[in-house]
């Protein structure tokens, strides 16, 4: 079940040190009922829709290299429908409260490369 996540005040936040880059303790925002540490910093979370606008974006780019004559794997229709309901149903995007963009698309990656094996892992990074 998803925690409906209910915050204590800034105020009564505990102090944490950064766990991405060396600096100060930083209050946190946490949960009270589960205990999660609610994520604050510049790698935001963002939207399945904006992942699936990504995959869009690789589409067009695939088309038109098929286009030029450069032999890529095309994303089929039902690969594009399996991996939206995959991010749709995965949890990182359906709570956001303590995950960072990285961990989202570290997520996104695994699932297009698992609908679309032959599609480079890079090239997908590349639009990231
Ligand atoms: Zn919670």
């Amino acid at each position: 079940m998803v925690c409906v996540h209910t915050t204590v005040s800034i105020r009564h936040g505990v102090y944490l040190k950064p766990q991405d880059r060396p600096g100060p303790c930083r209050k946190h925002v946490y949960c009270t009922t589960c205990g999660q540490i609610k994520y604050s910093g510049g790698d935001r979370p963002r939207d399945p829709g904006y992942f699936m606008n990504i995959l869009s974006e690789i589409e067009r780019y695939i088309n038109l290299e098929i286009k030029k004559g450069i032999p890529m794997p095309r994303i089929t229709a039902v690969q594009k429908r399996l991996i939206a309901r995959a991010i749709e149903e995965s949890d990182v995007f359906v709570d956001t409260f303590s995950v960072t963009g990285r961990i989202q698309k570290d997520v996104f990656k695994r699932l297009v490369r698992h609908y679309t094996p032959n599609l480079p892992g890079d090239l997908i990074e590349s639009f990231l």
